[in-house]
């Protein structure tokens, strides 16, 4: 592609792009979409002779798009959010274009030396010590498999980084509410899924401190090496908070590595009122939140904390011949605090959304979004046909439709039906889980373009559905 030709195709997409981001709300948040069936519009070999990019781009618009969920879409109450913003769109723009590899401080030095300050930033606005230092990761998964590791590493004196497993019997302890990247972090950090202990929750889904005690005492006694706690803060089911200042004080005294898991929940930490929540936080040796998930930053930006540098360098430095520079002493070699080698140059988007918002916007926004979440769940307390199933400390409301005249073991079915229409509808985008095994509905709403009036519209519209529901029934 010829320089012209980019220039007028980049002048096209930035035009499509703003229209997209001023539309997002009329497009359906989910596709009607059978599986398979955009497999069936792709050609089974890549092309011999070159295309034309009004070739390409229209097929964009007939066979992907129509295939696409928007995540930015204002009715997304899904999961957690993945949030965009222009600024943010804008930042990933020029990490494209400059297309570096920011493994080394050499092979990008503005890349190392502004993701080290937006991460001071992060940490300052989010109340952490200055001890702490941050580095961005992928995701929150990285960073948990990264802690394990570390914790692992500094138990073992850095011998199993050296020579493997020599017997030894290590235990990791997470609430039966932690998210699943806590195990897959076991499991790839060689201690395997038996060992990690899942640990009672409270009848706030957080994680009970006495018998995360007792099941290291019983573990001692067992035999086993306790090495790790990882506590949440913010469930993924219910945003559940676990006691953090009791968590630490175990840790303390049984030496254990504590390891924070705050990856959507995190970023509320920007907002004075909810650091109270989280005190203890402090007092971890990790720690991790997305501000791909919150904070208005696109995927992926993970921003990883920990209390001492040194271990997380010391677990994961090891440098080549052909990587070895004269200053090496002196700067922050990302390569050497994580994972992979390559890293995408992730600070820029961060540090444009920081500084286009400032903190007092993205507190106002996260507000804003708590508590209009916080009347939707007066509404659902108040409205004798519905049960709020969780507290709700954010803005995530966990409930479920219970009338009078249905049994309790048809309610599972029931919700699933009503979750199934809400979503057909296109109009809305909501998903599941389960708590103490009873269905559940989530509503999270902390996508950035959602306004009180599309969390009023999905709660009149939870309300008929259910209702055109049990008269359906009848
Ligand atoms: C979303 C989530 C994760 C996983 O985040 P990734 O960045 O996608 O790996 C981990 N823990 C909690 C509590 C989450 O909500």
């Amino acid at each position: 592609m010829q320089s012209e030709a980019f220039r007028n195709h980049a002048h096209d997409l930035v035009d499509w792009i703003a229209n997209y981001l001023d539309q997002t709300g009329d497009y359906p948040v989910t596709p009607q979409t059978q599986p398979g069936e955009i497999l069936a519009q792709l050609p089974a070999l890549a092309p011999d002779q070159p295309e034309a990019f009004e070739q390409i781009f229209a097929d964009f618009e007939k066979i992907i798009l129509p295939g696409m969920t928007h995540w930015q879409h204002p009715s997304f109450f899904a999961y957690f959010p993945a949030n965009a913003s222009p600024p943010s769109l804008l930042g990933e723009m020029l990490t494209s274009a400059l297309a570096a590899q920011c493994m080394s401080w050499l092979t990008s030095p503005a890349a190392t030396e502004l993701e080290q300050r937006v991460m001071e930033w992060l940490r300052e606005a989010i109340g952490l010590p200055k001890q702490f230092q941050g580095v961005i990761q992928d995701t929150a998964s990285t960073a948990t498999l990264c802690a394990l590791l570390s914790a692992r590493e500094r138990e073992s004196g850095f011998s199993i980084n050296e020579h493997g497993f020599t017997g030894q019997r290590y235990r990791v302890y997470a609430s039966i509410e932690a998210h699943s990247s806590v195990e897959k972090a076991v499991r790839i950090a060689g201690l395997g899924s038996a060992n990690l202990v899942k640990i009672p929750v409270d009848s706030d889904f957080a994680l009970q401190p006495q018998a995360l005690q007792a099941a290291i005492t019983a573990d001692r006694q067992a035999g086993y090496t306790p090495l790790c706690v990882v506590a949440a803060w913010g469930t993924t089911g219910s945003t559940a908070l676990d006691p953090l200042s009791e968590i630490a004080d175990i840790c303390e005294r049984e030496k254990l590595w504590l390891h924070v898991d705050a990856a959507y929940a995190g970023s509320g930490l920007i907002l004075p009122e909810l650091q109270e929540l989280a005190k203890g936080i402090e007092r971890a040796d990790s720690l991790v939140f997305n501000p791909h998930k919150w904070l208005l930053t696109h995927f992926d930006c993970s921003a990883y904390f920990v209390r001492d540098a040194a271990v997380l360098e010391q677990t994961f430095g090891l440098t080549p011949e052909y990587l070895k520079t004269a200053i090496d002493r002196q700067v922050n070699n990302y390569r050497d605090w994580g994972i992979q080698l390559g890293r995408r140059f992730r600070a820029l988007k961060l540090w444009f959304v920081l500084r286009s918002y400032g903190l007092t916007e993205l507190q106002l926004l996260l507000r804003n979004q708590i508590s209009w979440v916080q009347e939707l769940a007066d509404d659902i307390d108040a409205h004798p046909d519905f049960e709020r199933l969780a507290p709700v400390p954010l803005n995530l409301v966990c409930f479920r439709y219970k009338p009078e005249q249905i049994a309790e073991a048809e309610l599972d079915k029931l919700n699933a039906e009503l979750l199934a229409r809400l979503n057909a509808t296109g109009q809305l985008f909501m998903t599941h889980t389960r708590l103490n095994s009873v269905y559940t509905l989530r509503l999270v709403a902390g996508q950035r373009r959602t306004q009180r009036e599309d969390v009023r519209a999905a709660w009149e519209q939870i309300q008929t559905t259910a209702q055109t529901l049990l008269a359906n029934r009848a």
